[in-house]
């Protein structure tokens, strides 16, 4: 019963039977009833539809109970008791599973309950309605066949909406509604209760495995071992004429937090008739004047649940003749801003301690709020869609190319950039574009990943397009956009919209703020950010990092004016050739460290040193064939316009020479020409040569990281000076700085000592010629298996560790990431062959062990060493969760995530999940005590 239940035994009755009990128990009018286990469902779908053991006894016993408590008889017909048979699964899922109401009614009770209330209208409804519902959900009829003989019921009548509809009509259609069910089912509507009861039963227990409620769950990690209950109860009429309503609210405003009093009421209405948008509802503040007495309850109804759950509730009432039944309560959903609201307000009120509060946020929602997006209250239609790439929203004009991002965009103008798909030759584009559009691409292509690192909205893959670059226009649905057209996209949400929509700007609001220093309170895992460019070091200083725990050095090789240098260093054959380029490269890349080095002030900065692969900066084999093609025919058509040329001088034409002369050009601007073309097909074949010898067959484990620090000491050499010159400048400036030297693909000891030898030497003869003493750390990735294995020895040498947990994943599972994510990982996914993607949540058995043993073995060696995550499981908070266990000092994620790290950091140190039982896999049972969330 009801009245034996609460609030925590979710799992036993599902969160609304557990509700209904909670508030049964606090003296909310709850329309008494019974619960069904969910134990009880799954027995049942364990015996292939037998009901369990006892388990039909124990439902006529409650219902024996309740008919004694109601004082009325199910199936009798002077004092006729209804009930509805409402599914309620542990975790909500809102309309996926399936509720009968005014169940017990047959021919008799129809008459009964028509004396009983004096209504004849009012019982022929609620017949009406069981009669379609059990055709529907127990009997799986098409309900169409009941929408179209109700349709016709209203024209027959001339009116618009059911509830005008008269008793004779409802007699009728009652009687086309039976006609309905005899010939889809070959049997007449079940005329006995108990039947209908046992029949409804079982539907509510099968609909756990309808297609439907099997996609949400997918979607929503909810493990198919759970089942759901079933709760019957009494039921009450929000459909007895205009004293009665139904309707839904919730105790504090959903979308902006303010504690008022939201929802929504029908008159005379019943179920789902507030929310099937049948008729319009109103909005709950006018039943102020509509219905003053009902209000004063209603008001009551919020504040009692608003503070007994403390926590915001969406909940479901009805009213019956002047009095107010509550029939449902959960923790309702809410916006990123709404949440961060409540959870302080609730703190101020004296509802919760601090520590709730930080519990009751979503990691992921408070980083939402540092991207600009659309304004909430902004109308707009959206034209096409792809995939949420990047969030935030951007507006601007629309260009087509990134040549031309740049010159718009240095005339003041906000462009999106549109493409195709991008290259990494676009990378200009991105920086003066305010977002990024492309048709083509996945969530993981190079337009989504740039952005993302880049903090620019992106919306990738929006495949109902068609770009035509040669009219530059693009075409969406019906509708055409030439460049210089405005545009916003919402990368949040995949969103692209015709013309200019309203944004609101990022920023922390004071509240989120608060929220954030009650993390910092609480907290053992710093929480640092990646960043590569001084812009970014300084947002992420903004967003609260409390280091840079990956600087990636890629770029400082890749920006326009650099590239043409990096080129002539891989082209050059000779070492002094290639000391000779990186000397030019020094001075940018010192100004970069520089700039960063001040926005880090007294905070560390880990500098990963270059990584990838040289012909990564080259352009490709095929690239190179067709312009050297190209450049041929130049060349062949220069030549004959030479030939050309000297013929017409020949010709001795006196007079018509010039003429003829000016329109071919002169011969000594085709010389010019001549030379410049070749002069770059030279260049052109010496690169392709070079790029045929760099060509490997698996680039990402050839030769890269340290292995091309070893074959290549100038370079690192460069960087390394570049630090240590860079932080000796800035701390003579009286800037703390707090350099550390990282380095990529580390697998063996002897490459720490060979690296961290070469420091020495760097920083021995910086500190000589500037005649000061620097600090530099020296430490490695660890990305590599062999490195996790030798972890005790590295850290005899290794000052700090920082866990690459994307290519450590990589290797464990020896999957490339591109490849797994394009090919068989979803398919993987959905089979729960593996819970997750293993690239986005960590894998806790296989690289959470890992990473375990690593960290006690380097931490023997040297007990102070720091050691951090770096790679983007870094922000992600179940694997943030999972980080807080092991003995490790921070994470470091992207700029955008920091917040929300730290709201999941601070939920980790509050909960203390437990490490041991989730790498070792105790305490779990097949039956999902851990709710199916595990890893495999
Ligand atoms: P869902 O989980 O899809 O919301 P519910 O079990 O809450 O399904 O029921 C659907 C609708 O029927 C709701 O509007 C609810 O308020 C109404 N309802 C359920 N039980 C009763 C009852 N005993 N009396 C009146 N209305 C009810
Ligand atoms: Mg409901
Ligand atoms: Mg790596």
């Amino acid at each position: 019963m009801f009245s034996e239940g609460n609030k925590d035994m979710r799992s036993l009755l599902g969160g609304k039977g557990a509700n209904l009990a909670e508030m049964s128990r606090i003296g909310l009018n709850v329309p008494p009833g019974f619960t069904i286990t969910t134990e009880a469902c799954n027995k049942y779908r364990d015996n292939q539809g037998e009901f369990p053991d006892k388990m039909w006894q124990q439902v006529e016993r409650s219902l024996k109970a309740l008919e004694k408590q109601m004082d009325r008889g199910f199936g009798d017909s002077k004092r006729p008791l209804l009930l509805s048979v409402r599914s309620g699964a542990v975790f909500s899922m809102p309309g996926m599973m399936d509720t009968i109401l005014n169940l017990g009614m047959n021919n008799e009770v129809v008459d009964g309950l028509a004396k009983a209330s004096g209504d004849r209208r009012f019982a022929l409804d609620c017949y009406r309605r069981l009669i379609q519902m059990f055709g529907d959900v127990v009997l799986g009829l098409d309900l169409e066949l009941f929408e179209r003989a109700l349709d016709g019921a209203k024209r027959n009548a001339g009116v618009h909406f059911d509830m005008e509809l008269g008793e004779d009509s409802l007699d009728k259609l009652v009687k086309e509604y039976m006609q309905i069910i005899e010939d889809g089912w070959g049997q007449p509507f079940p005329q006995d209760p108990m039947v209908q009861l046992e029949m409804s039963i079982r539907a509510v227990f099968d609909s756990w495995d309808n297609p439907r409620a099997q996609v949400y769950r997918q979607h929503n990690d909810i493990s198919g071992d759970l089942g759901t209950a079933v709760n019957v109860q009494t039921m009450v009429f929000g459909n007895l004429g205009d004293k009665s309503a139904t309707g839904v609210a919730f105790t504090r405003n959903p979308s902006t937090g303010v504690k008022e009093y939201y929802g929504e009421y029908l008159r005379n209405a019943q179920g789902e008739d507030v929310v099937a948008g049948i008729r319009t509802p109103r909005p709950v503040a006018e039943m102020e004047s509509d219905m003053p007495e009902m209000f004063e309850e209603l008001k009551k109804v919020y504040t009692t649940l608003d503070t007994h759950y403390r926590n915001m509730q969406d909940f479901e009432f009805t009213i019956q003749e002047g009095e107010l039944f509550v029939l449902q309560t959960r923790n309702g959903k809410r916006s990123a801003q709404a949440a961060i609201k409540i959870a302080t307000d609730m703190v101020d009120e004296g509802l919760i301690e601090k520590n709730d509060a930080l519990l009751m946020i979503e990691p992921k929602q408070i980083s939402q709020l540092l991207h600009s997006m659309i304004d909430p209250s902004a109308e707009y239609d959206v034209a096409g869609s792809g995939l949420a790439a990047s969030p935030g929203a951007a507006v601007g004009r629309v260009v087509f190319t990134a040549d031309d991002a740049v010159e718009w965009n240095e005339r003041g103008e906000d462009v999106v950039l549109v493409r195709v798909e991008t290259k990494p030759d676009d990378i200009h584009g991105f920086f003066a574009a305010e977002g990024i559009l492309t048709a083509r691409g996945g969530k993981t292509s190079h337009a989504a990943v740039v952005a993302r690192s880049m903090g620019k909205p992106c919306v990738s893959g929006c495949e109902d397009m068609t770009i035509s670059m040669s009219s530059k226009s693009f075409k969406i649905g019906d509708k055409k956009v030439s460049e210089g057209d405005y545009i916003t996209i919402d990368g949040s949400r995949g969103y692209l919209i015709i013309g200019q929509v309203p944004t609101i700007d990022p920023e922390l609001s004071k509240e989120a703020k608060r929220i954030l220093n009650w993390a910092d309170e609480v907290r053992r895992l710093g929480v640092w950010a990646n960043s590569s460019t001084p812009e970014s070091v300084e947002l992420a200083s903004r967003f609260g990092a409390e280091g840079i725990g990956l600087c990636r050095t890629e770029r400082m090789f890749n920006s326009p004016e650099r590239l043409p240098i990096v080129l002539d260093m891989i082209l050059s054959d000779t070492k002094e050739e290639r000391e000779d380029a990186l000397g030019m490269l020094l001075p940018y890349q010192k100004k970069d460290f520089t700039k960063m080095f001040k926005a880090m002030d007294g905070k560390p900065l880990v500098i990963r040193l270059l990584d990838i692969p040289l012909h990564e900066f080259l352009p490709s084999i095929e690239e190179l064939n067709k312009d050297i093609e190209s450049l041929k025919d130049f060349r062949d058509w220069l030549k004959s316009m030479r030939s050309l040329s000297r013929a017409v001088k020949q010709l001795e034409l006196p007079g018509k020479e010039d003429f003829i002369l000016s329109k071919l050009s002169s011969e000594t601007s085709i010389l010019a020409e001549q030379k410049k073309a070749k002069e770059v097909l030279e260049r052109k074949v010496q690169m392709l040569k070079k790029v045929r010898k760099l060509v490997e067959v698996n680039p990402m484990l050839g030769h890269r990281g340290v292995r091309l620090g070893i074959t290549y000491p100038e370079i690192y050499r460069m960087q390394m000076k570049a630090i240590c010159e860079a932080s000796a400048e800035v701390s003579k400036e009286g800037f703390e700085v707090h350099p550390h030297v990282m380095i990529p693909q580390v697998c063996t000891i002897d490459e720490l000592k060979w690296t961290r030898s070469l420091l020495m030497n760097v920083k021995e003869e910086v500190e000589g010629r500037l005649d000061m003493e620097l600090h530099v750390k020296f430490g490695c990735m660890i990305e590599v298996v062999r490195a996790c294995m030798r972890a005790g020895r590295m850290a005899e040498i290794a000052e700090f560790f920082s866990f690459g947990t994307n290519d450590l994943t990589q290797a464990v599972f020896s999957f490339s990431r591109e490849d797994a994510e394009n090919t068989f990982l979803p398919l993987y996914n959905e089979r729960k062959i593996l819970n997750n993607n293993p690239f986005e949540v960590l894998d806790q058995k296989g690289v959470g062990r890992l990473m375990d043993i690593t960290v006690a073995w380097g931490r023997k060696t040297r007990p102070d060493i720091k050691i951090g995550v770096c790679g983007e499981h870094g922000g992600e908070p179940r694997s943030i969760g999972f980080i807080h266990t092991l003995d490790i000092d921070y994470v470091s994620c992207s700029p955008y995530r920091v917040p929300g790290a730290k709201i999941a950091a601070a939920q980790a140190a509050l909960t203390e999940p437990n490490k041991l039982s989730v790498i070792y896999d105790t305490g779990e049972t097949r039956n999902g005590k851990d709710h199916g969330r595990s890893e495999s």
